[in-house]
């Protein structure tokens, strides 16, 4: 191996096969003086051990993509590197027990032909034909993904490392990094027991190491340890034949591939053991844990209900490895918030060998144009937030995300674990009123109210058809469009930009002109260069040198990660996060003057207090920073009011608000609500691989003025050239459920698939978003002329188009 060099433009720490596999891409990006840093041997982590199973279909289009690129990799990457690899695309069987997961599978397929993904439905009979071991008297049905296949995990590994040495790059192998030398916020060099190496860059790809290594930068990256097990068989009697797919049988929490003649089974148990809860051991090296026989005994007991073979098969090991999982079952990506120049790729939750290749290639894309090369924001390290860092409760959530692997992936399933963790001050009280509790980035959210005196209890009960709480949604959607609503937003994120180069600054960010008077509210884009939407929010001007920014609660890292790393260079303004200072009542619905009306002096007169504005009015003693905007399509404003004043302004209102119609209402409703009026959801409808033409926000872009912003040279080229997708609103029959991922057809022609779905009170439909997407060029027209179909579960239903909102407020009885 290569001596340890004394400068770098790259460190990558960690020889598994995401270290590799960065390294591999970094080098053929022309980064050839990257050294990649082991501790040990390549892939002595948990590279070593992995079953090696490879699937590619996942809820999110782009990760999809990512594994596919995987599969792309491994198929040549043999031929490229002249190291074998153990590549098979023998394909991917999942089956469904149930009637619920059939629904499940044939949701997934359809999700598949919206990504592009060959994957075929099949009865029981011809998945078993595929897999003669095993027994099909419980299959409802099965998918088939053809393009999925298994590997060799070291083997891969090792050839991305020579992939990576051919490239250029330099791997040093039994070499630890002790730390790394930050001065003033800048990374100086990567300090390994063997000396020093000068580095812009640090990628750690440390694998379960992660956590604690990133800490001594103050990186927090949320993933911990837990045992995972499989056995590896004898030949089996009559043998396996080589080409068998892969199997995952979800029902019974097991997965399995050929390996020689027999075969590779493991299980995702209910009750996971986590590993190392006082820290890893030293040294711990192409080491395996003690197999734990006890704790695997249902996984093979339900596995031998399904292969029968298994009843009479030798057993010849027990593998036991450690492996790190995160909370939310996504792998970590991305620039550390807390640090410039530092990337992290880890916490791949058992399939790091699957996302590898791809997972490889987007790191290092990152790592050379500072943005990810598309919208990767399930997996963006900024998505984790404040309750992260503390270890205890980031195991507690991880064990939960690790027995769920293999159970039901629910619409709108929340998680149970690690619950209440941040609470609104009106906690007690909507918890009193009925409230059902989602959670976001620690916070509880009220969701939905049920109304005991209708005999409903305030717990979801999860199904792919409607839900228990359609009713309750239902009722809370049509008080805010007949009478009046009060939602407790306080997860709301909240910012304070200052300084006297806040305006200059925040216009620079902003695609929207927030040069506006004192008091304005402005609904802005932030765009990446190429006109991605990077942020989507709302900014105050308090004053000549002051903003006030509000963004959604799961956005709070993300948002502020964005906004300060883009002031640009030498401008004095400074953003401070104030999201806990402040609780926020919305309190929307043609009512919401009359009850505001009744408490407060204020003038709250449409002439005195204009859409779009902000005042600080007082209520019940408390000074109130009053937003007049709107999420929902109806009059209406945000109350943002210190902590201390919240249950005494909620209470206020509360009671002004008896005779006025005015209800307790929750997320949900609040999804209803948005989505007949048309505003866009970031993460899902806009993000960075849309621009604000393409998903109909061009008019908030101040391409009319001269003033210079983030993206605007791409906004220009589009404002000419026009674009190649639009979003749309489809509308379909109110029995038809839509949760997103639905495939688009126009005129018979698959264009692209749904990014929101769901249901709309007043119109009585059921409502989609997503973009019509044509290779030359798109429209409004030619979205209009089409006619449409939704491909729902596997069915093609009817859908109508529009590109203005389907709920006009004008439809509302009294005018706002
Ligand atoms: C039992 C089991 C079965 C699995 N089966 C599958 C499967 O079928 N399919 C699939 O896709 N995935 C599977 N996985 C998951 C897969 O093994 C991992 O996701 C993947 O190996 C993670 O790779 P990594 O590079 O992130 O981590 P690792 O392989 O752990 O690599 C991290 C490396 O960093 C090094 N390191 C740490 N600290 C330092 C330091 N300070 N200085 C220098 N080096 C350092 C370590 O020595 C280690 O080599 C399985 C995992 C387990 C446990």
């Amino acid at each position: 191996m290569a001596d340890q060099p004394t400068s770098a433009r790259a460190v990558v720490i960690g020889g598994g096969i995401i270290g590799c596999s960065t390294a591999y891409h970094l080098a053929k990006l022309g980064w050839t003086d990257t050294v990649l840093i082991e501790r040990h041997k390549l892939t002595s982590g948990s590279t070593f051990h992995a079953a090696g199973l490879v699937g590619q279909l996942r809820t999110s289009a782009n990760i999809t993509q990512l594994l596919g690129y995987s599969v792309e990799l491994y198929r040549t990457l043999e031929a490229e590197t002249g190291l074998s690899t153990g590549w098979k695309m023998n394909g991917g069987l999942r089956l469904a027990c149930n009637d619920e997961r059939w629904n499940e599978v044939k949701r997934q397929a359809t999700t598949a032909k919206s990504f592009g993904l060959e994957m075929h439905l099949l009865s029981a009979k011809e998945a078993q034909d595929l897999w003669p071991l095993m027994t099909v008297d419980d299959v409802v049905g099965a998918a088939f993904l053809p393009t999925d296949g298994q590997a060799n995990p070291s083997d891969i590994t090792m050839a991305l490392a020579r992939g990576a040495r051919m490239a250029g790059a330099t791997i040093v192998e039994d070499t630890e990094v002790l730390g790394v030398d930050v001065v003033d916020g800048v990374i100086k060099a990567v300090i390994t027991e063997h000396g020093r190496i000068e580095c812009e860059r640090v990628i750690c790809c440390a694998g379960q190491w992660t956590r604690a290594f990133a800490t001594t930068v103050g990186v927090n990256v949320p993933l911990v340890s837990v045992e995972h097990q499989y056995i590896i068989t004898a030949q089996l009697d009559g043998g396996v034949p080589r080409d068998l797919p892969t199997l995952r049988d979800p029902d019974r929490l097991t997965y399995y591939k050929e390996e020689v003649g027999g075969l590779v089974m493991g299980g995702y148990e209910p009750n996971p053991v986590p590993w190392a809860v006082g820290g890893i051991p030293k040294p711990f090296t192409f080491q395996l844990l003690e197999s734990d026989f006890d704790h695997f005994a249902p996984i093979m007991e339900l596995a031998m209900g399904r292969v029968p073979a298994l009843q009479t098969a030798g057993v010849n090991e027990l593998i036991n490895g450690p492996e790190s999982f995160t909370p939310d079952g996504n792998f970590i990506l991305g620039e550390a918030p807390e640090l410039k120049n530092f990337f992290v790729g880890a916490g791949f939750n058992a399939f790091g060998i699957a996302a590898g290749g791809g997972a490889g290639m987007a790191l290092a894309e990152w790592v050379h144009k500072g943005v990810a090369p598309y919208d990767l924001w399930v997996v963006d390290i900024r998505r984790f937030g404040r309750s992260h860092q503390d270890t205890d409760w980031v195991r507690t959530r991880t064990l939960e995300a690790y027995a769920k692997h293999y159970t039901m992936a629910w619409p709108s399933e929340e998680h149970a674990s690690g619950r209440p963790s941040r609470t609104s001050p009106l906690y007690p009280r909507l918890l009193a009123a009925g409230a059902c509790f989602g959670e976001k980035l620690g916070w509880e959210r009220p969701n939905w109210f049920a109304d005991a005196s209708l005999g409903e209890e305030p717990r979801d009960a999860y199904t792919y058809g409607r839900q228990n709480w359609f009713a309750a949604v239902g009722r809370e959607h049509r008080a805010t469009r007949e009478a009046a609503a009060i939602f407790d937003q306080t997860s709301f994120a909240k910012f304070a930009m200052k300084g006297p180069d806040a305006l200059a600054a925040l216009n620079w960010i902003c695609a929207n002109n927030v040069d506006k008077p004192v008091g304005s509210l402005t609904y802005t884009q932030m765009l990446d260069d190429r006109g991605g939407i990077q942020c989507d929010l709302t900014v105050g001007r308090v004053g000549i040198d002051e903003y006030y920014v509000v963004t959604g609660t799961g956005f709070a890292t993300h948002d502020f990660d964005w906004i300060e790393r883009n002031i640009p260079a030498g401008m004095n303004a400074q953003l401070f996060d104030i999201t806990s200072a402040s609780s926020v009542l919305s309190l929307f619905g043609p009512n919401a003057r009359a009850i505001l009306s009744a408490v407060t002096r204020a003038d709250i007169s449409n002439d005195a207090f204009p859409f779009g504005t902000m005042q600080t009015i007082g209520i019940a003693g408390c000074p109130v920073r009053a937003l007049r905007i709107t999420y929902v399509g109806e009059l209406g404003w945000e109350l943002h009011v210190p902590v201390e004043y919240a249950t005494a302004v909620y209470d206020t209102i509360l009671t002004a608000g008896a005779d006025h119609g005015l209800v307790n209402a929750g997320y949900r409703a609040i999804e209803s609500l948005r989505l007949e009026k048309g505003y866009r959801a970031w993460g899902s409808d806009i993000g960075p691989d849309h621009t604000p033409f393409e998903s109909g926000l061009g008019w908030a872009v101040k391409l009319k003025t001269a003033i210079d912003f983030k993206g605007r040279a791409s906004m220009e080229t589009q404002a000419r050239d026009g674009v190649r997708k639009l979003l749309a609103a489809f509308t379909v029959d109110p029995d038809v459920v839509l949760l997103g991922r639905e495939t688009i057809y126009r005129d018979g022609e698959r264009v692209g698939w749904l990014t929101s779905g769901g249901f709309g009170y007043t119109i009585d439909r059921s409502i989609g978003y997503g973009y019509v997407r044509h290779p030359d060029r798109v429209t409004a027209a030619y979205v209009l002329d089409g006619t449409y179909e939704l491909e729902v579960a596997t069915e093609r239903v009817p859908a109508e188009v529009s590109l203005k909102p389907l709920y006009d407020p004008t439809m509302s009885k009294i005018k706002i």
